[in-house]
């Protein structure tokens, strides 16, 4: 009940008010707001869910050319026992038939990520107001499009980056801001993640079920893996980027200028294939020559003098981590693990003495944990990832009944999604450094840092 109802009961945030943009063509007069999905898959379920917990949200529309998924979606409307909604299932393009109607304010976009901005643009040409779920782009043009037709549309659009709110890292955040690290200096964070039970995922079991891929996989083995065969780039910037944005600024007084990429070998998918029981060396996927190496890490350089670190790592034998770290001249954090509060250590020079000794995370994070945490820790329990789920849907869904600007906004998206081609380009040129475009055309010197404050969203 309780997070069902925390829509209603919520206050008006502390982020500016975006004059500039149009938010929703129903809301002034309805306090309801109408979001339709396109693309239903595993990640477009887990947004439904939210989304049909909480009771002022309607769901009129979804579009996904899958009949598997779709079946699984409006499972869901039954289980919540909501009025079903209009499918949109002709195809790859019915989700422009969806977009065509009158009656939405948003659409959340959880589909492949080729089909990202293309859907993106078309749904801000329609003025309908999007929230985005996370990659990198395909080409370095989607990034300025997006930008443009946001601004030329005045429909903002919001990058789904859960990961900025998971707790350590907000809580970390909350630090950051209270000096506890002195002035930022380096970051580290990534994407540290086996996934080759995903990229050759047949649908039968869930996880390590096969070695198919493509019309033969099933959820992400249908598209994500042919990026792996056919690319090699940070392909996945967001998760790791994202929380360092936040802490650095990016776009709000500060931004990323340059990078360099350098890319290992590729062994781990050929290997898994040939171990595999349903693969083994002669299988034909034994023989593809995967392009995307097995570890990519990117530097990259902030116009007011930090570095960062991405790590993208998800073909070889690992246990999850992000990989994250924050250092400053006063203090270093370093997680391992999921982001549990004790799975990763800290030093703060000052208060701890001079030690040089690691302490456990786990009572400074308990200890600076962020207002968003305190406040909605009970409304988050349960919702996916951990609960950091709940607190970007919220932020989504607040933000356009409040009419405020997005905490993680279109120029945001566009620099963190136009690190996949630029890296791309640099591993290509043997780790030359790159240029990273100003999607902001100046305005970063100029806007103030908007996430995170507040108990809000
Ligand atoms: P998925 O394959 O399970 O779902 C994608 C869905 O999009 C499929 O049902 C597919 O049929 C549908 N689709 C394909 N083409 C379409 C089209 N033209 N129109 C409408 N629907 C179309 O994959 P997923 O795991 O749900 O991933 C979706 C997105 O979410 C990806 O960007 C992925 O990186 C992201 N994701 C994010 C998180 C997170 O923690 N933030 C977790 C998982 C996935």
């Amino acid at each position: 009940m309780k997070r069902r109802d925390f829509i209603k009961t919520t206050t008006i945030a502390a982020g500016a008010v975006m004059p500039a943009y149009n938010f929703g063509k129903s809301i002034m007069a309805n306090d309801r707001l109408s979001v339709a999905l396109i693309g239903v898959g595993l990640r477009g379920q887990n947004h439904l869910e939210e989304l049909l917990l909480l009771g002022d949200i309607d769901i009129p529309a979804i579009a996904d050319p899958d009949e598997r998924m779709i079946g699984d979606a409006l499972k869901l409307f039954e289980k919540y026992k909501r009025s079903a909604p209009q499918v949109y299932s002709k195809g790859n393009y019915d989700y422009k038939n969806l977009l065509s109607r009158k009656d939405l304010d948003a659409v959340m976009i959880c589909t492949p990520w080729e089909w990202h901005i293309p859907q993106a643009l078309d749904a801000v040409k329609a003025r309908i107001i999007v929230g985005l779920e996370v990659c990198g782009a395909i080409n370095l043009q989607e990034c300025w499009d997006i930008v443009e037709a946001s601004e030329k549309y005045k429909t903002p659009v919001m990058p789904l980056e859960n990961v900025c709110y998971r707790r350590d890292v907000l809580a970390v955040l909350n630090m950051a801001r209270k000096g506890m690290f002195g002035e930022l200096i380096h970051a580290r964070g990534g994407y540290e993640h086996d996934l080759r039970g995903v990229l050759f995922n047949d649908g039968i079991t869930p996880y390590n079920s096969g070695v198919e891929f493509g019309e033969k996989g099933f959820s992400e083995a249908k598209w994500r893996t042919n990026h792996y065969v056919n690319r090699n780039a940070e392909l996945y910037p967001t998760h790791g980027l994202g929380p360092i944005a936040n802490y650095l600024d990016i776009n709000r007084g500060n931004r990323l200028v340059s990078l360099s990429s350098m890319s290992s070998k590729s062994l781990g998918l050929n290997k898994y294939i040939r171990e595999h029981k349903n693969g083994g060396p002669d299988h034909p996927n034994a023989k593809i020559n995967f392009k995307q190496g097995d570890v990519v890490t990117t530097q990259l350089m902030c116009a007011n003098g930090e570095t960062i670190l991405l790590t993208h790592d998800t073909s070889l034998q690992r246990p999850y981590n992000l990989g994250f770290r924050l250092q400053g001249t006063e203090g270093l954090w370093e997680d391992f693990g999921w982001g549990n509060a004790d799975q990763g250590w800290v030093y703060f020079e000052k208060l701890m003495e001079h030690s040089h000794k690691w302490d456990s995370s786990e009572k400074w994070i308990k200890e600076h944990d962020h207002p968003l945490w305190q406040r909605w820790e009970k409304e988050a329990e349960g919702a996916g990832h951990g609960g950091m789920d709940f607190f970007v849907v919220r932020a989504f869904i607040e933000s356009i009944k409040a009419r405020k600007e997005f905490p993680l906004d279109v120029y945001d998206l566009a620099t963190w999604y136009s690190i996949t081609p630029l890296s791309e380009k640099s591993i290509a040129g043997g780790g030359k450094a790159v240029r990273i475009p100003d999607f902001t055309k100046g305005k970063w010197k100029s806007r103030k840092p908007v996430f995170g404050f507040g108990d809000n969203y």
